[in-house]
């Protein structure tokens, strides 16, 4: 499963979950028994798209295991149970919260083979999701679509919902004529009933899965169809969407091959559909043979580089594999199927579009997981209340991390014979974190234990200080690290290798050492002083270094061709120098270096140092081939408040074409508050663009304002416009509108235009109404959010509008202060910027009038 269309991340890392208690039976999570073994699933389904429910049957074969089966328990939440047969006499059914349990007039014997068959009815709240002509959506595009992971599906079909149980299955679903139903496996069958309005539709998967995998899809799509070898290969979009679906679809193919070969497993699977969808819960998800996308995937050529589908496809499709043909056996080691989507996805950007492509996405992602001070919680952790908070970048990016190191020190050859022997071995069939120990160790002869102790089973990593210095008359240099993570019961010391790249007149040197004691010293001996000395040079270590080198070290670094890792550990050190060299040297960066990735980096290292002539070389290079880069630049200039940024924002606004691009300008434009500057966000809001992104723009810039003009601009965009906006653009808007109104004294016309909102049959919308009536602080509202407030049954409207109501009553009395504070704290902004210039010129005046003090400066 993947949260954003852009890359494989998480949803919930901002989530904060409660933890259970120590002294309770469910405080660690472990898989629960399996009293019968599960043969298979069978789904028949008939959806009323008016009335948004599902009526069906559910039928299980199974085999009692260990014992004879008494009763039988199937997990069910909100469903009405209309009747329950059996291929054995039942006594009765009784239906708990959360469970049908289902008593047999007599134990069923160990391996008899037994089916039951649950008729139901279900409206459900989660697990499937209709998306309407009369919700909204477009007309002709109304269709269905389910998600079962973490454990939903009991939410619309009773079933063995826990990932340790693998099984086959079919469903059967029938709909009107014209639409098209898709399901995991192959199609069975296909017929119109004799009144020819009624099309039922058989899919079955043939080898065995886990429940969360089973996928339905309905509706009315348009689809493009390939093939990869005998595989069937189609992409499903809804119909609007047709033109820039081979946009996204794209290198699915070229993925598929690449797949086959690097993990030495053919595909193994009957086809692989992808079928994107209205507002998806998640960027993704990898059902057998099915996977879900969000429409948030697709794009068009204008966006150039800044939009690729290519991370989230490999990443679903990687998991055709990792994760479902071999499943983690319960969510704490979900690292299994997430880590290896992740790292997956990378291995095949690696290999379109190279290695320094792939060293930059490990380096960017450590950077983000080391930028986590004292994380207590390792890869494999059962102290989790709900499964969803296993979807944390500890499972997805630190999974990732292993098996990038992993690769490192096995070597890719050595590597790749561990992970096809892990997935032979395990095909069809659960895995735990030792499954993959153990291969590794019995093809690589040594012993993986520690590595998986401190890196999975432990948690952090290694907090670096490394020093070095070189003695001319021993010719040694000498090379310190200290390990100054704090240890305890939860982080160990580490022990891992770590290579140094010596680059002087002698030509380049690599040395690796194994570090594993809280401070230890090194010794190389060179013939000569090294020009440049890189710690970790082929990112192959997840570790937060400190070291500190001179800047004509770092500078020879930014020249190193080959290692694209010295040249971005270079550039995110000079990123804290403020010199004038230093800045040119960036520059010369920015606008030169092959990749564009460190390209990137520079513009962002510039924007940091934060000087006159860091700003003045950002406006220097803005013209950059690469969207990417493009894009960096504006946005690091945006980064400064001066006359100059908001000058390059406008005119980027005339020359840019790239939709992304132009709304990072508007973004930009956010900080200033001039006339001319109001007159282009009120345009801008009714700006034509795909996704309407640069029209999310001005609303976002106009947040940034705070200024009550806006109110009613947008409230007649968000009137009039409502369907050029995506959900989320529409939300974003009617927080903006309630934000910029909290100050109002008359809120009636924006307190109503929400309230108008708050039984909107999009479940977005209507959650977005409820909690803008919350940042809109109006009184006046609380009566309306009662409604959902005191409603007897959980839901997302219940906790919107509770959150709503806290906030009303906790919010200050409007202070006519705020707007007078803005202001100040604009002035005082471009006071600052003033007040640095006029220091970095007394600056420059002391240091040509005194040389010595820079003289003095230099020898330290
Ligand atoms: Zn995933």
């Amino acid at each position: 499963m993947s949260a954003v269309a852009a890359d494989s991340e998480s949803l919930c890392r901002h989530n904060h979950f409660a933890q259970p208690a120590a002294d309770r039976s469910d405080y660690r999570k472990y898989a629960p028994s399996r009293e019968v073994d599960i043969l298979h699933l069978a789904l028949n389904v008939q959806p009323n798209f008016t009335n948004r429910t599902v009526a069906g049957t559910s039928k299980l074969l199974f085999k009692p295991l260990g014992k004879a089966l008494h009763e039988l328990k199937l997990d069910a939440i909100d469903l009405t149970i209309i009747d329950v047969k059996g291929s054995e006499a039942i006594e009765s059914y009784q239906v708990a919260k959360e469970q049908i349990i289902i008593t047999f007039a007599k134990p069923i014997p160990v391996g008899k083979e037994a089916s039951v068959e649950v008729s139901y009815q279900a409206e459900p709240a989660r697990g499937l999701f209709f998306r309407t002509t009369e919700m909204g959506y477009k007309d002709g595009e109304t269709h269905l679509w389910t998600q079962g992971e973490a454990m939903d599906h009991r939410h619309w079909y009773p079933g063995y919902d826990f990932p340790n149980e693998k099984f086959t299955s079919e469903v059967t679903c029938t709909v009107p004529v014209g639409m098209t139903v898709l399901s995991n496996g192959k199609l069975i069958s296909q017929n119109t009933n004799s009144a020819k309005d009624s099309l039922t539709v058989t899919w079955k998967q043939e080898k065995p899965h886990v429940n969360y995998l089973v996928a339905l899809v309905a509706g009315y799509f348009d689809k493009i169809e390939d093939q990869y070898k005998d595989i069937p290969m189609a992409f499903y979009v809804p119909p609007s969407d047709i033109k820039e679906a081979a946009n996204s679809y794209g290198n699915t193919k070229d993925m598929m091959a690449f797949f086959e070969k690097e993990i030495g497993v053919p595909y193994p699977w009957e086809k692989y559909y992808q079928v994107v969808v209205r507002d998806f819960t998640f960027g993704g998800m990898e059902n057998t043979s099915l996977t879900i996308l969000t429409d948030r995937t697709l794009f068009t050529k204008e966006f150039e580089a800044l939009r690729r589908s290519d991370g989230l496809v490999a990443h679903e499709l990687a998991h055709q594999w990792f994760g479902n043909l071999v499943t983690c056996k319960d969510w704490s080691h979900l690292w299994l199927n997430e880590g290896f989507a992740t790292y997956y996805d990378v291995l095949y950007d690696g290999h379109k579009n190279g290695r320094d492509t792939l060293l930059y996405r490990m380096w960017q992602t450590a950077n983000s997981i080391t930028a986590v001070t004292n994380e207590p919680k390792s890869i494999v952790y059962r102290t989790y209340d709900k499964p969803m908070e296993q979807f944390s970048y500890l499972a997805y990016r630190k999974g990732s991390w292993i098996l990038h190191m992993l690769r490192s020190q096995l070597g890719e050859s050595l590597y790749r014979r561990c992970i096809q022997t892990y997935v032979e071995r395990n095909q069809f069939d659960t895995v735990v974190t030792q499954d993959l120990n153990a291969v590794i160790e019995e093809l690589s002869g040594r012993s993986y234990d520690r590595f998986f102790d401190q890196w999975v089973y432990h948690a952090h990593h290694p907090e670096l200080e490394a020093e070095y210095s070189y003695d001319a008359t021993t010719r040694l240099a000498k090379v310190s690290v200290k390990q100054t993570q704090k240890i305890s019961d939860k982080v160990l010391l580490f022990e891992f290798p770590l290579e140094v790249q010596f680059t002087g007149k002698f030509g380049a040197t690599n040395v690796q050492f194994t570090v594993k004691e809280k401070g230890e010293d090194f010794y190389v001996s060179l013939p000569s002083a090294p020009e440049s000395v890189v710690l970790d040079p082929k990112v192959a270590l997840l570790a937060r270094t400190k070291f500190k080198l001179p800047n004509q070290m770092l500078y020879a670094q930014l020249n190193d061709k080959k290692q694209v890792g010295a040249r971005l550990n270079a550039v995110e050190q000079l990123a804290t120098k403020k010199d004038q060299q230093t800045v040119a040297k960036l520059k010369e960066v920015l606008n030169k270096d092959a990749f564009w990735g460190v390209r990137v980096e520079a513009a962002k290292a510039l924007q940091s140092i934060h000087t006159d002539e860091a700003l003045a070389a950002l406006i220097d290079s803005q013209t950059q081939k690469d969207a990417r880069a493009r894009k960096q630049v504006l946005e690091s200039i945006g980064g400064f408040f001066s006359d100059s940024t908001l000058r390059t924002a406008t005119a980027a606004l005339g020359g840019e074409k790239n939709p992304d691009i132009i709304a990072q300008a508007v973004r930009n434009l956010g900080a200033y508050s001039t006339g001319e500057v109001e007159e282009i966000l009120k345009q801008q809001l009714k700006s034509e663009s795909y996704m309407n992104v640069t029209a999310d723009a001005a609303v976002a810039a106009m947040r940034t304002q705070d200024n009550p003009i806006y109110i009613a601009p947008l409230l007649a965009v968000l009137k009039e416009r409502e369907n050029k906006f995506t959900t989320r653009g529409f939300v974003a808007g009617l927080d903006a509108l309630a934000y910029l109104s909290r100050n109002e004294t008359e809120k009636a016309v924006v307190r109503e235009f929400l309230v108008g909102l708050v039984k909107h049959p999009k479940e977005g919308v209507k959650l977005g109404a409820i909690s803008s009536l919350g940042t809109l602080e109006d009184t006046q509202a609380v009566a309306v959010l009662e409604t959902f407030a005191t409603a007897a049954r959980e839901s997302p409207e219940r906790t919107a509008a509770d959150k709503a109501i806290a906030q009303i009553r906790s919010a200050k009395r409007p202070s006519d202060n705020l707007a007078t504070l803005r202001s100040t704290l604009l002035e005082l902004k471009k006071e600052s910027s003033e007040t640095r210039k006029e220091l970095d010129t007394l600056k420059k005046q002391l240091q040509a009038t005194d040389p010595k003090s820079g003289a003095v400066k230099k020898k330290k």
